[in-house]
């Protein structure tokens, strides 16, 4: 055998795989110790009543020989691909039902993506990124080209001219920064990949965080993103579906590459290598849209809004400099002292419990920065709040110096 070489190239653990691992190790030593979780992207609030009320039925509609379901629409349930385009229309951008493709997961669809392009294309990723955008790339053995977000631009970096890529990831509101772009911006990518011909992958998973109806929710509110943009979005962020599975891709019939349309071939993809979404799951994707659901799981996304609001004020009461976390349920907080992400993270977990996640795990350009998720519950979030409001600084960076040396001689 041969092995896809590509793939030997990843970082032995996955981020979030490596955290754990770490959490794990401290527990073991530590038995006692109380362990505080603003490290991991997990929902924590159980399933809206609608959502498991309409998946209970389901079920049972499948017990009944007359309405069961064996395999589906591959693209997904016109109900649910409706209620999508409906739920789109809502902040009143226009998407067909048809350009919709219903599957079990983002993660997922952010990987199958890459079996619409060329191998050779030049990719360009925001630095700081969410792990999968850069891992699938390496598995997928693209080129990489980096975007910087940094402190001055806010996390939001813009299209060089003079760089080149075929494929541009971006996530708004982000994992890990929380930046949301403005309109203005998008339409700059939009821009800059109509110029260069490129496609852009527009991760939207976090859009119904945005609070403001001054931000974009979608790539498709811009003019001209339906002939060089794919959308992706979830249910497991915006409705608790992080153990249920459903998410969306949409792909504009509008898009076109050398005379082939992305979206038939997307179809002949997923024809080929996906045989649809659960009927149950769609059914209660669909509930989490109606007006009942949409009141039940807007009320957990404010909670853990409010989560985010609660860890910001306590770090800025201790001091340091935050960002993010206005419209999107991470805050990302600079570390004080110049301390390195990894150190910063190992000393919070250590003297005082709390998990966050080191920037630097999400590229270079996160050293120095950690980020801190609100998907908590409020007991947790309040006593870690607690602990953070109340942080001396400069205690923690004399500990971080002090066990610099003890491994000096
Ligand atoms: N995209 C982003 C930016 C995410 O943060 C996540 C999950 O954390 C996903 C996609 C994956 O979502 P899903 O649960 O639908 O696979």
């Amino acid at each position: 055998m041969q092995l896809n070489e590509n793939i030997l190239k990843l970082e032995q653990n996955y981020l979030f795989a490596e955290i754990a691992l770490r959490v794990r190790h401290f527990r073991e030593a530590h038995p006692e110790a109380e362990i505080l979780s603003l490290g991991i992207n997990d929902v924590t609030r159980p399933l809206a009543p609608a959502v498991s009320a309409a998946m209970a039925d389901a079920a049972r509609e499948m017990q009944d020989a007359g309405r069961f379901h064996g395999y589906g629409d591959v693209q997904g349930e016109p109900f649910l691909r409706e209620a999508i385009a409906a739920y789109y229309r809502s902040f009143h951008v226009s998407i067909g039902a048809e350009d919709v493709f219903v599957s079990d997961g983002a993660k997922s669809d952010l990987a199958n993506l890459c079996d619409l392009f060329a191998p050779d294309s030049a990719v360009l990723l925001p630095n700081p990124v969410y792990p999968v955008f850069y891992d699938t790339s390496v598995m997928a053995g693209r080129k990489i080209l980096f975007a910087n977000g940094t402190k001055e631009n806010g996390f939001l970096p813009m299209p060089d001219p003079a760089v080149s890529a075929d494929l541009i990831y971006l996530c708004s509101p982000n994992n890990p920064t929380g930046a949301v772009y403005s309109r203005a911006q998008l339409r700059q990518w939009v821009g800059y990949a109509r110029a260069h011909n490129a496609c852009i992958i527009y991760d939207a998973a976090y859009e119904a965080y945005i609070r403001s109806a001054a931000l974009p929710r979608s790539i498709f509110e811009i003019a001209g993103a339906e002939t060089c943009a794919i959308e992706i979005n979830s249910f497991s962020k915006m409705a608790g579906f992080t153990g249920v599975r459903c998410s969306f891709v949409i792909v504009p019939r509008t898009l076109m590459q050398d005379g082939q349309s992305l979206h038939k071939l997307w179809m002949r993809r997923q024809s080929t290598k996906y045989n649809g979404t659960s009927y149950i799951v769609q059914r209660g994707a669909a509930a989490a849209l109606s007006a009942e659901g949409q009141r039940q799981v807007r009320q957990d996304v404010q909670y853990y809004m409010e989560n985010a609001d609660i860890i910001r004020s306590a770090l800025h009461r201790s001091g340091v400099f935050t960002t993010g976390g206005e419209h999107a349920p991470y805050v990302w907080m600079e570390c004080p002292y110049h301390m390195a992400s990894w150190d910063c993270f190992g000393l919070l977990l250590s003297h005082y419990g709390i998990v966050t996640s080191p920037g630097a795990g999400f590229g270079v350009q996160g050293e120095g920065w950690l980020r801190f998720s609100s998907f908590g519950s409020r007991e947790t979030i309040g006593r870690a709040a607690h602990k953070l409001a109340a942080m001396d600084w400069d205690q923690l960076a004399l500990w971080a110096v002090n066990s610099l040396h003890a491994g000096d001689d």
